[in-house]
């Protein structure tokens, strides 16, 4: 699912944020990029949805080389991914149902499909009740869990999760690696990026750790799941 051989990332101006790093998620992974600040976590982020270009080495997701990428076709790439970011990013003036509707709008899906598309992927984040609310009247909880639904609604093949403990408390955290264990479970890969050690380790989980832009370790639980079912499709639900 997404693969990095040999990727350093020089930004202009000299600084060198990844170095030679090369690694593998499987599709139907749920993994942890585990780094202190200035690690390198958000350019890894950054080259994974383009929004930053390696240096040198290849970075490829769902088996497209981004290094060769159009301009025109980075819209697509990131349409099969869902970001939930760590500011949530949502638009304040519009209710979880139209931020959520907003995010298909702008790819010009239908309106019927919105109308039913939108209520689904919030009832699936336990939103149900809330679809007419704004943002602030939501708790930051509530808030992380819009983004999720608009990061769901395309259907995407990989879920990344930004430092999702960092603007929430530590029990709507857990909520959250559970909301997200259950989109693994049927079989979408999950990537978790964050600088907390604690929730790295609290699951059982693969942890790939960066440091200074080196990979530094990989615990790389699924090693055994690699070799004897490599790349064999999991079963595709659509959420
Ligand atoms: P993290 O997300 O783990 O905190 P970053 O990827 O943001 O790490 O940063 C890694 C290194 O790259 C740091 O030394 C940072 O200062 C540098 N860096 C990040 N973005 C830029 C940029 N746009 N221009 C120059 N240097 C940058």
């Amino acid at each position: 699912m997404i693969v990095f051989e040999n990727v350093t990332k020089v930004y202009p101006g000299g600084n060198t944020a990844l170095q030679d790093l090369s690694l593998h998620i499987h599709k139907g992974e749920f993994v942890f990029v585990l780094g202190h600040s200035g690690a390198g976590k958000s350019t890894f982020l950054k080259l994974i949805l383009r929004e930053e270009k390696a240096t040198s080495g290849r970075v490829l997701v769902g088996g497209k080389d981004l290094t060769r990428l159009k301009e025109r076709e980075v819209p697509y790439l990131r349409r099969n991914m869902g970001v939930v970011f760590q500011d949530f990013r949502l638009i304040p003036t519009m209710t979880a149902y139209e931020n959520v509707a907003f995010a298909m709008r702008v790819t010009n899906i239908p309106e019927k499909k919105i109308r039913t598309r939108v209520p689904y992927v919030l009832k699936l984040v336990g939103l149900g009740e809330k679809m007419d609310c704004l943002p602030e009247h939501m708790s930051g909880g509530e808030q992380q869990r819009v983004a999720l639904a608009r990061a769901l609604v395309h259907s995407p093949q990989l879920i990344i999760a930004d430092e999702p403990t960092g603007n929430i408390d530590p029990e709507l955290s857990l909520e959250m690696m559970e909301l997200l264990s259950a989109i693994n479970s049927v079989g979408i890969t999950v990537v978790v990026v964050t600088h907390e050690h604690e929730l790295a380790r609290q699951f059982n989980k693969r942890v790939i750790t960066i440091d200074h832009g080196h990979l530094v370790d990989d615990t790389d639980h699924g090693a055994d799941l690699h070799n004897s079912k490599a790349e064999e499709p999991v079963g595709e639900v659509r959420l």
